[in-house]
């Protein structure tokens, strides 16, 4: 049997034979504080009377189980997550009465109190199969419904959910119920109940379809950040792009936006009844990125509500669609209709490299992966699903245009509306609207993987002309397949101490090579930049001329985008072994000073830092560690007071800091000692500032708890996990370790900061021993901690900060042996792609300082 797998074959099967008329879904959420009663009541039709088929239900002790007036024995009928059912009739009815327990790792109806004041919140989260620990289901996207939800809470809760929430009706005691009215027709995985003492703000959108009630809602101890004005803003502008551009009413009704607690991921497009992690509500000062990332998230879920919500996959094969058209969307009317113009420059220096980075590892995939079940659907469920997704759409609305793009697309969602639909439909509804053939593409984009390289190569005359340009294409043996890509190509001049776009063309790149004649007798520009306005997924790779002027001029680019490129061409050549540590270093401590972009600024910093730490060779290492560490302290002193980049450099010093002179100024930053004017030491910082100092052994467990009883919240106590886990002690690695990759209970948010503060660059011996422990561990990993914990531990927690050749033996030698499941192999296997990677870049490092 599947335990809580399902294939797709199965969830065809149970398409085909059934259609569910409606949900009553009844909660209590008053029988105590680990489980609550449920009770589901599903109509539903049998295309085959006499057939068999399961309703799906995990974790749940099942009371009652009646299907058609006929009581079912749950003992026999219940197995395995699954509910038997036998002889169907033509019309149907399954009534299951449960108790289901509540989440400590946000799988299922999470369940939180918060420290400061003891107030109950819960929130659900179900995609992707996680609806069936809340109530009883047939868990696949495309078995859309109505769903009516009854809950009964504490009178002075809120209750929220896909419909509108009703006034309650008082049962007396201290409950009542909340009878929301039937939902339109959706699937599962988008149902909602977030349920608690939640704040709520209430605020409305009137729009050219009328008006949509727009609710905020936070925790009590977090209202004082809910920038409300600033999300109305972003929600406002959202849906006046996307109604006006999808020419779609949006769908729902009303709009939730749900700040919660212990939240796994960034958001989740709950239709209606968006939920966020409320870490997006800043108790400290945060950079501009954070809030450029933000409004991205805010608009990302607002698109699904067409995209996904709306017209749903039929089954996770066209998972990587949704997430890719929500964040090429997000990103495109954030460029259109936000103050966020520059959006796409963003998305190149951060989220694109992450694309690159998944791509180039062993466990990469087709963009349209075979999700054939279930823990399919887990294994390719990452960022190339979303950064490569939408890059690649990006190259499609380049390669039909972007109005034929939208036309298509319109035409796409009043066609599916409320039902599913398939890429097929998406591709044939764009042939249409394009007049391109689109098949050829879809397979050469979609159903290969791998990154190509684009490389220029060039020939001048005496007079530095171009005799000839062309742009080669290269793959890597595993992956093959050469593409077709719509090219920028930019050349840029010295001129005046600034570097000048001189002409910049666009191009049709094909095969191994392709001849550029439109810049024969062109005078050979100081930097040739391919991929100039990055419309093409591809690594580029600059020619030794435009290397040597980006090392000495990068900041006087004063293009955010072309400036983008060139700091990912130099990451990549570094990570590809082909630009040395010690030089990206010297790159970034020269130009990151006058980087704009906000996410260049935040995320650039900490590439330097693995350069310096991880990719470094050995001889070296030190000084240019050492050198980092000066660098940065400069730039901290030069920026502008008050600036982001100034809040930037001042975490990148906390990480940087070794000599006795840094650490003693991040002491006197956090005692107030010493100061940089602007810099404001406020509560976040100091946890930067307390972990840094832990790490390095500065202080000890009696100043982690002081600033713990000083932050006596939820996030508090979150920091103060990481900053324990961070000392460089026998006692407290075993003591972290217990914690987060051992114990089952510990909540996944604390269980996140411990894991990703453990491994600390030089703490070697201290950590010696957490090799094999790691391995030990992560074969058991899924069974022992679910899935959530498990993917944290192994996916945060892989010990890359001790690469080197023994450690690439150990994971041979355990994969060689493993009996793992996919998940576990999968991260062990990108874990020693990295160290693979930075052990290149070491002797590549070496030989360049020969
Ligand atoms: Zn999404």
């Amino acid at each position: 049997m599947p335990g809580t797998n399902l294939t797709r074959d199965e969830a065809a099967t149970r398409a085909g034979l059934l259609t569910v008329g409606s949900y009553l879904v009844e909660l209590d959420l008053t029988t105590g504080e680990h489980t609550f009663a449920s009770t589901t009541t599903i109509e539903f039709t049998c295309a085959s009377p006499g057939a068999s088929t399961f309703a799906d239900l995990v974790g749940a002790e099942v009371h009652e189980i009646t299907l058609n007036g006929r009581a079912l024995d749950p003992a026999t009928a219940y197995v395995d997550s699954r509910i038997a059912l036998d002889d169907l009739a033509a019309a149907n009815t399954l009534v299951v009465r449960a108790d289901c327990t509540y989440s400590r790792s946000g799988e299922g109806l999470h369940r939180f109190v918060d420290p400061v004041d003891d107030r109950v919140y819960l929130y659900t989260q179900f995609e992707v199969p996680d609806a069936r620990r809340v109530y009883t289901t047939f868990e696949q996207p495309d078995l859309k419904s109505v769903f009516t939800f009854r809950v009964t809470a504490p009178e002075d809760w809120k209750v929220v959910s896909n419909s509108p929430s009703p006034d309650p009706v008082h049962l007396g005691a201290g409950r009542a119920r909340w009878d929301f009215a039937p939902t339109k027709p959706m699937s599962t995985y988008i149902t909602a109940v977030v349920a608690g003492e939640y704040h709520e703000v209430q605020d409305v959108y009137v729009g050219a379809h009328g008006e949509i009630p727009l609710g905020h809602y936070c925790r009590q101890s977090l209202v004082e950040h809910l920038d409300v004005e600033e999300l109305l803003t972003i929600t406002r502008q959202g849906f006046e792009f996307f109604e006006e551009a999808f020419d779609f009413p949006y769908p729902f009704g009303k709009y939730d936006q749900l700040y919660v607690p212990e939240y796994n991921m960034g958001a989740m497009e709950n239709a209606g009844c968006v939920t966020l992690r409320d870490e997006y509500l800043p108790r400290s000062r945060q950079d501009g990125a954070f809030y450029e990332f933000r409004a991205s998230v805010v608009l990302h879920e607002m698109a699904h509500m067409w995209f996904g919500d709306l017209v749903t996959m039929r089954w996770w094969d066209d998972l990587w669609l949704n997430e890719s058209f929500a964040e090429w969307a997000c990103y495109h009317a954030a460029v259109e209709n936000t103050a966020f113009t520059e959006s796409w420059t963003g998305f190149t220096n951060a989220r694109k490299v992450t694309g690159y980075r998944q791509d180039q590892m062993p466990s990469t995939h087709p963009i349209a992966a075979d999700n054939h079940d279930l823990e399919a659907v887990e294994v390719n469920f990452d960022m190339i699903t979303y950064a490569k997704g939408a890059s690649v759409l990006k190259q499609l609305v380049a390669w039909v245009g972007l109005d034929p793009f939208l036309v298509g697309l319109r035409q796409y969602f009043r066609d599916h509306a409320y039902g599913s639909s398939e890429f097929a439909d998406l591709l044939a509804a764009l042939e249409r609207s394009s007049g391109r053939e689109l098949q050829g593409w879809a397979r050469e984009w979609l159903q290969t993987a791998g990154v190509n390289t684009l490389t220029p190569a060039s020939a001048v005359d005496a007079e530095g002309r171009y005799t000839s340009v062309t742009v080669q294409q290269s793959a890597v043996p595993e992956w093959p397949t050469l593409r077709r890509h719509r090219l920028g190509v930019g050349l840029y001049d010295e001129v005046d101490g600034r570097l000048e776009l001189r002409r910049h063309l666009e191009i049709d790149v094909e095969g191994a090579t392709t001849e550029v004649p439109e810049l024969v007798g062109e005078p050979r520009p100081d930097l040739l930049l391919l991929n100039d306005h990055d419309l093409a997924y591809a690594k580029i790779r600059l020619d030794e001329r435009s290397l040597a002027t980006v090392v000495r001029g990068l900041a006087t680019l004063d293009d955010s985008l072309a400036r983008a490129l060139c700091w990912g061409a130099a990451w990549d050549m570094v990570r590809d072994g082909e630009l040395a540590a010690t030089a990206y270093v010297d790159l970034v401590l020269g130009a990151i000073g006058s980087e704009t972009d906000a996410f260049g600024g935040s995320v650039i910093p900490r590439f330097a830092a693995t350069a310096a730490n991880l990719y470094a060779a050995p001889d070296h290492r030190a000084g240019l560690v050492a050198r980092w560490e000066q660098g940065v302290r400069r730039l901290l002193h030069e920026a502008a007071p008050g600036s982001d980049l100034q809040l930037t450099f001042a975490r990148a010093l906390a990480g940087a800091a070794r000599s006795d002179d840094a650490l003693d100024e991040l002491e006197g930053l956090l005692a107030g000692t010493t100061g940089v004017p602007g810099l404001e030491v406020d509560t976040d910082l100091r946890w930067v500032l307390v972990t840094a100092l832990a790490a390095r052994g500065r202080l000890g467990e009696d100043r982690i708890a002081a600033e713990e009883a000083r932050d006596a919240t939820i996030s508090g106590r979150e920091h103060a996990a990481g900053a324990r886990a961070a000392l460089p002690t026998p006692e407290a690695k075993e003591a972290a370790w217990q914690q987060a990759f051992v114990d089952p209970e510990t909540p996944n948010e604390t269980q996140r900061s411990i894991v990703t503060s453990f491994f600390q660059h030089g703490q070697d011996d201290v950590l010696a021993p957490y090799v094999g422990r790691f391995l030990d561990v992560a074969g058991t990993a899924y069974e022992r901690l679910g899935t959530q914990r498990a993917s944290t531990a192994l996916r945060f927690g892989f010990p890359t900060v001790l690469a080197s050749p023994g450690l690439l033996a150990d994971v041979d030698a355990w994969l060689a042996t493993t009996q793992a499941n996919a998940n576990a192999v999968r991260y062990v296997t990108e874990g020693r792609s990295e160290v693979a990677r930075a052990l290149a870049a070491r002797t590549a490092d070496a030989d360049a300082a020969r």
